[in-house]
C-alpha cells in the first residue's frame, strides 16, 4: 500500500471520528452526544474503538441520561 493510500485512510479516519468531529464544531449538541457516546465506548481523539457504533446502538445502560439521545439507534418503521 501506497504512502498516499495510508494517508487517504488516516484522513478519513480522522474525518469519522466524532470526537474529533466535536472539536471542529464545539457548539453542535448533536456532536456533543455523539462524542460523549463514542468516548464511552473507548474512543479518544486518536483512536476509534472498533465497532463502537454497534456498542452504542445496542448499549443498554438504560439510566444513562444520554441513552434515549444517543447516535446510531436502529431506525424503526411505522405503520
Ligand atoms: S447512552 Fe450509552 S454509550 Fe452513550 S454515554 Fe450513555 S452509557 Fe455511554
Amino acid at each position: 500500500m501506497s504512502a498516499s493510500n495510508i494517508n487517504s485512510i488516516s484522513i478519513a479516519l480522522v474525518e469519522n471520528n466524532p470526537i474529533r468531529q466535536f472539536a471542529a464544531n464545539p457548539n453542535s449538541r448533536v456532536a456533543a452526544m455523539k462524542a460523549k457516546c463514542a468516548e464511552c465506548m473507548g474512543c479518544n481523539l486518536d483512536h476509534m474503538e472498533r465497532g463502537f457504533r454497534a456498542s452504542i446502538s445496542e448499549c443498554s445502560s438504560y439510566s444513562c441520561p444520554l441513552h434515549s439521545f444517543r447516535p446510531f439507534q436502529a431506525k424503526t418503521t411505522s405503520r
